[in-house]
């Protein structure tokens, strides 16, 4: 596999699974572009260590995936877009009559609109080059529900849909467009709410993460970075060149209950 002469964008991903998917990608030759809402010298230091460790050119560029002319100002700045990974994410856990409204534009906003720029962006770019992939990182909640999470779960479903339309909208193009859909990733985020969790409910670590957070995940083992970033890789081979507007779960058997 290599990504040579090829330019991805990786929307939030100065932490967990978008920084793991840049480092994949960078990993088999493409040149990456790391993106968050800050702009602070760790951030542009960790382009600069995949830079050192991979021999591919890597910038830091600091846009707000929660407006829209930032999202497209993201891309138009990079000047180049062979693969777009729609990643930044939020999360708010809240029953729906109580769920803050801010809280719900930011998560809409942030989750599933962001995507609709940077792609809307991007597709001219891929059309000039003569290739392009769109990777939506979703979620298992793109595809089933829980409880208190309308408009996570809302934007994911949302997601999932728009990526099926893009696939269509490109079907004729060597342009490709899918969803990958991790259940529970060990990711900084997740890896914070373990002590509180132990706190919460007098368990050790190994008993939280098997039977409090990972109860829906078959496996009953974390999803990793690199198997998100590796899923990303593969989406951009040439195997999967005829593979559009689905979805694939990296979720330990989530969605086959
Ligand atoms: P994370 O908090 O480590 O990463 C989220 C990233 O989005 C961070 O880089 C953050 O800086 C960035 N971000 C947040 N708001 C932003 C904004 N306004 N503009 C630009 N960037 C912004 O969490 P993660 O677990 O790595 O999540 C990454 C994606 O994966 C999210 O879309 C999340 O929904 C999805 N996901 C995560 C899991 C999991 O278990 N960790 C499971 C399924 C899907």
């Amino acid at each position: 596999m290599d990504l040579a002469g090829k330019t991805a964008i990786i929307t939030g991903s100065n932490s967990g699974i978008g920084l793991g998917v840049a480092w994949e990608l960078a990993r088999v030759g493409a040149d990456v572009i790391l993106n968050s809402f800050t702009n602070r010298d760790k951030d542009h230091a960790l382009a600069e260590s995949i830079a050192r460790e991979t021999g591919v050119t890597a910038r830091y560029i600091s846009a707000d995936m929660s407006e829209g002319d930032d999202c497209r100002a993201l891309i138009e700045e990079a000047g180049v877009c062979d693969i777009l990974v729609n990643n930044a994410g939020i999360q708010h856990v809240s029953p729906i009559d109580q769920f803050p409204t801010d809280k719900w534009d930011a998560i809409i906003a942030i989750n599933m609109n962001s995507a609709f720029h940077t792609t809307a962006a991007a597709l001219p770019m891929m059309r000039e080059s003569g290739w392009g992939r769109v990777i939506n990182i979703a979620s298992a909640h793109g595809l089933t529900a829980s409880p208190y999470k309308a408009a996570y779960v809302a934007a994911k479903h949302g997601v999932v849909g728009m990526s099926k339309v893009i696939a269509l909208e490109t079907a004729e193009e060597p342009i490709t467009c899918n969803a990958i859909c991790p259940g529970y990733v060990l990711t900084p985020l997740v890896e914070a709410q373990i002590p509180d969790t132990m706190k919460e409910y007098g368990m050790d670590r190994d008993t939280v993460i098997r039977d409090v957070m990972l109860t829906r995940q078959p496996s009953k083992e974390f999803a990793t970075v690199e198997q998100i970033g590796g899923t990303t890789v593969f989406l951009c081979s040439d195997a999967a060149a005829q593979i559009t507007g689905t979805t694939i779960s990296v979720d330990g058997g989530w969605t086959a209950l």
